[in-house]
């Protein structure tokens, strides 16, 4: 298959409504950036990658870093972790609060949040360095050394945390929590401020197409492990709208509220597009329908 000519016919598609949407605005970094930025890479199990528009440029990662923290802690922990995170979508906005009172503490799925938190609390428990770890596995499957953290982001995250910090203090209550509060929530608000570009994020999910191996052969997930992922992220990983993202695109996803989506084709790629313009979920317009039109042209969903 050609897929540069499908990649350049899918934004040709899209131009029509880059710009619609509006750009996150809780913190002044993402509020700057131009709405109708547009960039989409597509790297090959093989290592290939292909790219348009603003493929090679770095965007703030947010909640995409939910799916490599989820691997990570999945990796060392294997099911115990599920003991302290559910897998069910949750139906409700990420960064909600009441279904957790009702869960006793424990979060609907690790995409939430919530689920997120409890997520990097575990990681930190396992590693000694979630942060860390997080980043020189990004830069290890990205094939990018300069994979890094944005510290005027992560200021950002923290100074407008609040919601966050309720979350991580309201699961402390029930138990649900190993490590002091305000060391997860740094981690978190860190693992938020990732820059990252189509063409790494795109390599960087290679581990989910390869059913769980990196990017030099060795094996991060089991091939069971990988499929768990992978099918968390087709029913939790686009906010409240994974049905109706699941409904147009047909693969494994997950959005982040810097307009990037990260998607997975089994066998044979992994896929992101970035363009800032969110809808009224957080997923990005141009970014939804430019998958939409990449799965309708190709024939390449799941299903
Ligand atoms: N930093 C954001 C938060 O924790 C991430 C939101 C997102 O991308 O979903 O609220």
């Amino acid at each position: 298959m050609d897929y540069q000519a499908v990649l350049e016919e899918v934004w040709d598609g899209v131009r029509p409504v880059l710009g619609q949407g509006r750009v996150a605005t809780y913190i002044p970094a993402l509020a700057a950036v131009d709405p109708r930025r547009f960039g989409m890479a597509l790297a090959t199990v093989e290592g290939d990658v292909y790219g348009v528009g603003d493929w090679r440029e770095p965007f703030s990662i947010q909640s995409i870093s939910k799916v490599f923290t989820l691997a990570l802690a999945l990796s060392r922990d294997g099911d115990a972790l599920w003991r302290r995170v559910g897998k069910e979508p949750s139906g409700n906005p990420f960064n909600s609060l009441v279904q957790l009172e009702y869960e006793q503490g424990i979060p609907r799925n690790p995409f939430i949040n919530a689920g997120a938190l409890v997520i990097t609390d575990r990681l930190q428990r396992l590693t000694g360095d979630a942060r860390g770890t997080l980043r020189d596995f990004l830069r290890a499957e990205s094939g990018n050394p300069s994979v890094d953290f944005d510290p005027v982001i992560a200021a950002s995250e923290a100074e407008h945390g609040h919601r966050n910090r309720a979350l991580a203090h309201f699961m402390a209550s029930y138990g649900n929590m190993e490590g002091a509060v305000p060391e997860v929530l740094e981690h978190y608000f860190w693992q938020c401020s990732l820059a990252m570009s189509c063409a790494d994020l795109a390599r960087a999910c290679g581990f989910l197409a390869r059913h769980g191996q990196r990017a030099d052969g060795s094996r991060l997930l089991t091939r069971s492990q990988a499929k768990q992922v992978n099918a968390v992220m087709l029913t939790c990983g686009t906010y409240d709208a994974a049905g109706e993202f699941a409904y147009r695109v047909g693969l494994p996803g997950k959005s982040g509220v810097g307009g990037g989506i990260i998607a997975v084709i089994p066998n044979r790629c992994g896929l992101c597009v970035w363009s800032p313009g969110l809808d009224a979920r957080g997923n990005s317009v141009a970014g939804v329908e430019a998958l939409d039109r990449f799965t309708t042209l190709t024939g390449l969903s799941i299903f």
